[in-house]
């Protein structure tokens, strides 16, 4: 082969600085030869036009050309100072876009990770499309991604908060399932860090670390007071108003329909749920909005609760779950809080002891579930709508196991923004090309 550039070559790779001296497929890949434009170039020591000494050839992979895994076979030029008084003897070529050693150029690392992070694929997807394995990705992912995450404005501008947590890894028979607390930007519905585990401590260090600016600037803290979180705001965050959303106190109610129906379940057939069960065919109506039940819907409902519920215990948590949504719906201050008088009035006379448990969890969160309709209706929504990203995450990702990788995607996926490219249009552009 000669040392023949090819222009159209060069410029289908468009790799500034470089050009192609030859192409051939192997093995289902291209291996281009490669080599800089840059011919005359002087001595760093003294200035002197160096002298060609010697080339090395260095593979690097590179972005697929036609679907087809690139590598570069770099002739790298050996350079030597031909001057006797310099100190500096030979050196070797460098340039920006494929650093000493790599594995892959600086623009397929980018790529790797703009793949990987904004566009959730698989790593295992990318890195056979550029030819490498896993772990080349992964460390491409890191490379260029820790910077994104990094940015100190990313934080910029938090005015609501949401806490909420998301399992990490499932349970196995030998351990039980870790949990991690997803901090949210309610305003941007932008994830802001993830913090392993959900406990008062985790939430806390994390909280303890942002500067005194950051933590005045957040007005409202919507959660799930069930947890430990609450407590951790105390002192960072004694300022802002904690709300408990509407999400997770329908969850809990939620939860008290699906407890009383398995007791009843339990004491009317001595058996857990079966698929003919008339509760067992309503499990799933029960816990639907009243207002989005359709017609058919509501008669089964009814039909069921006639059938199963002989005490009417689940229907009358049915109700109390109607009540406390009500609590949300209302219009105005002076409407939610007879609207809550309404739920413990019915809690405390129907005598159904996970009823009874139910208001008084709500009554000691009376505040902070008010304090929805104070703040505007503060709602951990967006939290719920990153739930969502993380879930799709976590599925292409076929569960994880370290947890800097985790968190590392989750930000790449919803918590960062990432630079535009404007991409150039393919028609319009070039009239003379029309036919
Ligand atoms: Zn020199």
């Amino acid at each position: 082969m000669g040392q023949h550039s090819s222009a159209s070559g060069s410029a289908l790779l468009g790799l500034d600085g470089f050009e192609v001296l030859a192409a051939q497929v192997v093995a289902g890949e291209w291996q281009l030869e490669v080599q800089t434009s840059a011919t005359v170039v002087g001595c760093g020591g003294c200035g002197m036009r160096a002298e060609l000494h010697g080339r090395r050839t260095v593979r690097v992979r590179d972005l697929p050309i036609g679907g087809r895994p690139v590598v570069l076979c770099w002739r790298k030029r050996l350079w030597r100072c031909r001057e006797p008084a310099c100190r500096v003897r030979t050196w070797t070529e460098r340039v920006v876009a494929i650093r000493p050693r790599a594995v892959l150029t600086e623009r397929a690392q980018a790529e790797a990770c703009r793949r990987v992070g904004k566009d959730a694929h698989a790593v295992a997807a990318v890195a056979r499309d550029l030819g490498v394995g896993w772990a080349t990705i992964m460390r491409a992912v890191h490379e260029h991604g820790t910077a994104l995450v990094e940015d100190p404005g990313r934080l910029d501008g938090v005015g609501r908060l949401g806490l909420d947590e998301t399992s990490f890894l499932k349970a196995t028979r030998v351990a039980p399932t870790r949990w991690v607390t997803g901090l949210v930007d309610l305003e941007r519905g932008r994830l802001l860090e993830v913090v392993a585990d959900r406990t008062r401590a985790a939430v806390g260090r994390w909280l303890g670390a942002q500067s005194r600016g950051w933590l005045a600037g957040v007005a409202t803290v919507a959660l799930d007071p069930w947890r430990g979180y609450a407590s951790a705001l105390v002192a960072p965050l004694g300022h802002a108003t904690v709300v408990v959303d509407h999400f997770h106190a329908i969850r809990l109610a939620n939860t008290v329909v699906d407890q009383v129906r398995r007791r009843i379940q339990q004491t009317t057939l001595g058996h857990r749920g079966r698929k003919r069960d008339p509760l067992y065919r309503i499990r799933k109506l029960l816990l639907t909005a009243q207002e989005q039940l359709t017609q058919r819907g509501r008669v089964r409902l009814r039909a069921g609760l006639a059938a199963g519920d002989p005490s009417g215990e689940v229907a009358a948590a049915w109700q109390g779950k109607e009540l406390l949504r009500a609590v949300y719906r209302a219009v105005g201050m002076p409407a939610a809080r007879a609207a809550l008088e309404r739920f413990y009035h019915w809690c405390d006379g129907v005598g159904v002891p996970e009823l009874s448990r139910l208001a008084r969890t709500v009554r000691a969160w009376e505040a902070e579930i008010l304090a929805f309709h104070a703040t505007g209706g503060c709602s951990n929504g967006p939290t719920e709508a990153v739930n969502l990203l993380i879930k799709k995450v976590k599925r292409v990702g076929h569960g994880f196991r370290n947890f800097a990788n985790y968190r590392l995607r989750l930000l790449l996926y919803c918590g960062v923004s990432w630079p535009t490219h404007p991409t150039a249009r393919l028609r319009g552009r070039s009239p003379h090309l029309a036919a």
